[in-house]
């Protein structure tokens, strides 16, 4: 594929949050004390290069902004201070747009005003329809029972199959997203497609890296680790609770220890993850919090909001305060869906996907260049 050039790239990623890509001079320092970076997938300095010197489409088909984990380590060696691990950061923003056929998250990363602008309408509309639901069949003093102002339901009604659709339309605008970063990676090079043995053969990686974010935790620093996978795992139980179990989760006043307990030890784990991230940006006690995009920030509190208003709604519940509950529920939810139909698919969430796939897809490339290199040894030996 022949590589265009794209002038002023650089200044189109300090929307994004790179920070003065300029001044780097390739010593290649910060590829060195990375432990991710290694051949073929060398990294900050090849990207940087790839940007200094335009070149969009290479940088679409890169893999290396998502092998990175945001440590910081490089930042702090590079002898420019030239801010190669935020630049690597912008380059994930950059290609979350790119991935995205909506052009949402494109606007969303440059223009914050546009992003809450959206949650906040995005937020309304879900209060109004909840509100307008619950007053037409139900009652805002009850919160469960027959006559329940926003029923659970089941399979075939309530929030449960609200929760279902919503899941439907994240499903498909993520598989979209991911094909589109497939064809970027993998599918348009002629020289970088291979064979379904080595998608096969890599499969595993998937729920391997999605589940433990392995390779985070070969950074020099734990606790970012730590608190990466709290977070991930407590949103993922939260998520399974909601999806499966919403009917039990809803269900009160008394406690039912199977989902519930399991249910607050989440929150307990979201909560503190949050804290710990808004914290640290504060401060910016860590080197990967020295630089906070906008986008950081919504993300962190929004979460926060959804956190704690659920906690909130399942406290007043228990407590026998049915209507606070119901009030609390709807704000609850009108967090929930901007945060589940904007920031997944568009926004900062989206890398929960994107970077166990790019494991994954550099995986598949590494063992299609090993099995073309036998194939040609053979041949030769034969
Ligand atoms: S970003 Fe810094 S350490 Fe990396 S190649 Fe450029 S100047 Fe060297
Ligand atoms: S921020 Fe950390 S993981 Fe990312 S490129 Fe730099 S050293 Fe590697």
């Amino acid at each position: 594929m022949t590589a265009v050039m794209k002038p002023g790239l650089m200044d189109d990623l300090r929307v994004y949050g790179a920070a003065d890509v300029a001044k780097c001079f390739n010593c290649g320092t910060c590829s060195a004390v990375c432990v991710h970076s290694e051949a073929p997938y060398v990294f900050p300095r090849k990207p940087i290069h790839y940007l200094q010197l335009g070149l969009e489409s290479k940088l679409e088909g890169s893999l290396e902004p998502w092998l990175c984990y945001a440590c910081g380590e490089c930042s702090e060696q590079c002898p420019k201070k030239a801010e190669p691990g935020e630049t690597m950061m912008s380059l994930r923003r950059w290609l979350t747009s790119r991935y995205d056929f909506t052009g949402l998250s494109r606007l969303f990363y440059r223009s914050w005003r546009a992003e809450v602008a959206a949650i906040v309408l995005v937020a309304l509309v879900t209060a109004a329809g909840f509100l307008a639901v619950g007053f037409s069949a139900g009652d805002i003093r009850h919160y469960d029972g027959p006559h329940a102002f926003l029923p659970a339901g089941g399979w075939t009604g309530g929030v449960h199959l609200f929760d279902w659709g919503m899941a439907g339309v994240l499903l498909v605008l993520l598989l979209t997203n991911a094909a589109r970063m497939w064809w970027f990676t993998l599918g348009r090079d002629r020289d970088r497609r291979a064979p379904l043995s080595s998608y096969l053969a890599a499969l595993y990686l998937l729920p391997l890296h999605f589940f433990t974010q392995r390779n985070y935790a070969q950074c020099e620093r734990k606790r970012p680790w730590v608190t990466h996978l709290v977070l991930m795992l407590s949103y993922v139980t939260m998520l399974v609770l909601i999806m499966f179990f919403l009917r039990d989760m809803a269900s009160g006043p008394r406690v039912d220890w199977r989902v519930h307990v399991p249910g607050l030890v989440a929150a307990t784990g979201l909560l503190a993850a949050v804290i710990i991230n808004l914290r640290g940006r504060l401060r910016r006690s860590w080197p990967q919090h020295a630089h906070s995009h906008e986008s950081d920030w919504i993300f962190l509190i929004l979460l926060l909001y959804v956190t704690f208003t659920g906690v909130l709604q399942f406290l007043l519940h228990r407590a026998g305060l049915d209507l606070a509950a119901n009030v609390t529920y709807v704000a609850h939810l009108a967090g929930v869906v901007p945060m589940l139909v904007l920031e997944v698919p568009f926004g900062k969430w989206s890398h929960l996907a994107y970077r166990p796939l790019a494991l994954y897809f550099a995986r598949v490339r590494r063992h299609a260049a090993a099995a073309a290199t036998s194939a040609v040894e053979e041949a030769r030996a034969a």
